[in-house]
C-alpha cells in the first residue's frame, strides 16, 4: 500500500489525499499550497512533516457510521426475523472491523497518515492530549 497523507488543506479548505515517498515536497493537489517536506517514509511517525508535531494517535481506518448503519438495518429486520438477524448483522459489522487497517493521525494539525507501519508506542486518542492541541485547530 502506497503511504499517503490526508488533511484539510489550510490554504483552500479542501479535503485532500496525497500519495508520498522519500524527501517528497508535500502540495496541496487543489490550490497547490506547500504543507511541508516529508524527509523519510520511515521516520514520519516520530515527527509530523507538515506541523512537526510528535505527538500522533491511532485509529481504525473506517467510518463508525458504517458499522452503525449496518446494525441498524439489523434493527429494522428483528420483527421479521425473531432476532437472528441481529446475530448476523453483529457477526457482518465484526468480519468489517477486523479487515479495517489502522490509520495514525497527527494530535496538532490532524493530518491521517495511510499506508505507513505504525510504531507500537502509538495509542488510541486521548482527550486529555487532544485538548493541549485544541486550540491549534
Ligand atoms: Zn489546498
Ligand atoms: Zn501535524
Amino acid at each position: 500500500m502506497t503511504p499517503t497523507i490526508s488533511r484539510f488543506c489550510d490554504g483552500c479548505k479542501k479535503y485532500a489525499r496525497i500519495a508520498v515517498g522519500d524527501g517528497q515536497v508535500l502540495a496541496c493537489p487543489h490550490c497547490h499550497k506547500e504543507w511541508g517536506k516529508l524527509e523519510r517514509v520511515e521516520t514520519v511517525l516520530d515527527r509530523c512533516p507538515i506541523c512537526a508535531c510528535r505527538q500522533f494517535y491511532t485509529d481504525k481506518d473506517f467510518n463508525q457510521i458504517i458499522g452503525f448503519a449496518i446494525m441498524g438495518v439489523g434493527i429494522v429486520l428483528v420483527p421479521k426475523t425473531y432476532g437472528l438477524s441481529l446475530a448476523v448483522f453483529a457477526l457482518i459489522d465484526w468480519l468489517i472491523y477486523r479487515k479495517v487497517p489502522k490509520l495514525a493521525a497527527c494530535y496538532r494539525c490532524g493530518s491521517e497518515f495511510r499506508g505507513f507501519s505504525i510504531p507500537q508506542r502509538l495509542k488510541n486518542f486521548m482527550h486529555h492530549i487532544g485538548l493541549r492541541y485544541d486550540k491549534y485547530r
